[in-house]
């Protein structure tokens, strides 16, 4: 269970760049154009240009820059971002619509989710859409991973986690 937050998957691989996020000085990963069209409203998205980084740091507050700092960030996307948003409406999964409580659910109830691997077998019959449909331009598993990794935490440790009244 201890995946990093960012798992490259052969369907997608894209190439990491080495422009530091202008608010947090990490290292961004950079993403296509055809990612920047579908999650950069206008005209934020002509502003941004061709070359943008996506911003890893789930604690930042960015979601694109670029190297002349332009900045898109939390909540100016036309979707919510998974790394950047912890709310259990949020989806995990961009291609195929799993949101983070749909993992929550599965591991409350059965004590774990078999949500990653109908992921991956999407992955492998062709079907997923991560550079268009995912903010990150990337595959998602890594997300999904870190995110049950996440909410068993919680439930193992009802104190600190927001499902004190349900564990
Ligand atoms: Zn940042």
């Amino acid at each position: 269970m201890t995946q990093p937050v960012e798992t490259h998957e052969e369907c997608c691989r894209v190439a990491t760049t080495t422009c530091p996020c202008p608010a947090c000085g990490n290292n961004g990963r950079k993403v296509k154009p055809v990612t920047l069209d579908n999650h950069i409203p206008n005209p934020m998205r002509e502003e941004i240009g061709e070359d943008a980084t996506f911003c890893l740091n789930p604690d930042c507050e960015v979601v694109y820059c670029n190297p002349q700092g332009k900045t898109v960030k939390r909540g100016q996307t036309k979707l919510p971002v998974t790394i950047k948003d912890l709310d259990d409406d949020i989806l995990v999964c961009y291609c195929f619509e799993h949101k983070r409580g749909d993992l929550r659910r599965d591991i409350k109830e059965k004590g774990k989710t078999d949500i990653p691997d109908q992921i991956r077998k999407g992955v492998q019959e062709g079907r997923c859409d991560c550079e268009r449909k995912n903010p990150q331009g990337a595959c998602c598993l890594g997300n999904v991973a870190g995110s049950i990794k996440q909410i068993q935490e919680e439930l193992d440790n009802p104190i600190f986690g927001k499902d004190i009244n349900s564990a």
